[in-house]
């Protein structure tokens, strides 16, 4: 991974985020199991942090850097584009989306570019606590920030909550946590598969600095990201986004998967 991912100007953030969505198309289209949807609602996000804020990576040590832990590990085609885009992954492996020689379905840590394997849903969080509590043992909180990206559906896991408590009450500042609100989980909307309750509300209620985004609006999330930077407590990005947020079909249903044959048409 190169020392410093951004900061590129607004325009340049549109530019990758238009090129990163047809890569996340791309794999969709060549593997019918790519979850496209959740990829596309949180594509923004990650171009945000990665282009717009920029992210730290040059310390020896591990609490000397930057990380970024997409909990919600499905949606690791956005992450793939991304670090495409960051000329990280190549693109000849993106072609190689979930092949026995290419790349994984989910994240896994060994990978450049890659903090932490996830995609066993509600882990993220505990495990960006642990590293933003060696931060503080080591003093470098306060130079560093821990992104954990979460989705709605995967608030449903009790262990985010265990974690959230956690963060707040040992005070841990450099986490900064942003749930990707796309209204869907699984096959169905949140609504109708869990009551999600008011999710800001949820936060607040731990102790959270609370900040509700647009989740495609790159001025309101690098604002947000800034006041996540000089905020003296954990902070929560709550980021409203669109399911399959470009194609669509998909945002229309908030559908997930792309089916392959449909190729021709979106060519
Ligand atoms: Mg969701």
């Amino acid at each position: 991974m190169e020392a410093r991912a951004g900061p590129l100007p607004m325009h340049k953030l549109r530019e990758v985020s238009l090129r990163a969505r047809e890569k996340v198309i791309r794999m969709g289209l060549l593997d019918k199991s790519v979850h496209v949807g959740a990829s596309l609602s949180v594509l923004d996000i990650l171009v945000a942090i990665y282009f717009g804020r920029g992210l730290r990576r040059s310390g020896e040590k591990p609490t000397e850097r930057d990380w970024l832990i997409l909990s919600k590990g499905h949606a690791v085609p956005a992450l793939y584009a991304v670090l495409s885009e960051a000329g990280v992954v190549s693109e000849e492996m993106l072609e190689k989306i979930r092949a026995i020689d290419g790349l994984e379905g989910h994240p896994d840590y060994r990978m450049d570019g890659i903090d932490v394997s996830t995609g066993s849903l509600g882990q993220g969080l505990s495990i960006g606590a642990g590293i933003a509590y060696a931060m503080r043992l080591d003093g470098t909180e306060d130079r560093h920030r821990v992104y954990v990206i979460l989705g709605d559906g995967e608030l449903d896991e009790g262990q985010v909550w265990e974690a959230a408590a956690t963060v707040t009450h040992l005070g841990l500042r450099s986490v900064v946590a942003i749930v990707d609100v796309n209204g869907f989980q699984l096959d169905g909307p949140t609504e109708a598969i869990k009551k999600k309750g008011d999710i800001a509300a949820r936060w607040s209620s731990l102790g959270w600095n609370v900040l509700e985004v647009d989740g495609h609006d790159y001025e309101m999330l690098l604002e947000a990201l800034r006041q996540a930077d000089a905020a003296r407590k954990p902070t929560v990005i709550i980021a409203y986004t669109r399911r399959g947020r470009g194609v669509g079909f998909l945002e229309a249903t908030g559908g997930q998967h792309l089916d392959p044959r449909r190729a021709k048409s979106l060519e």
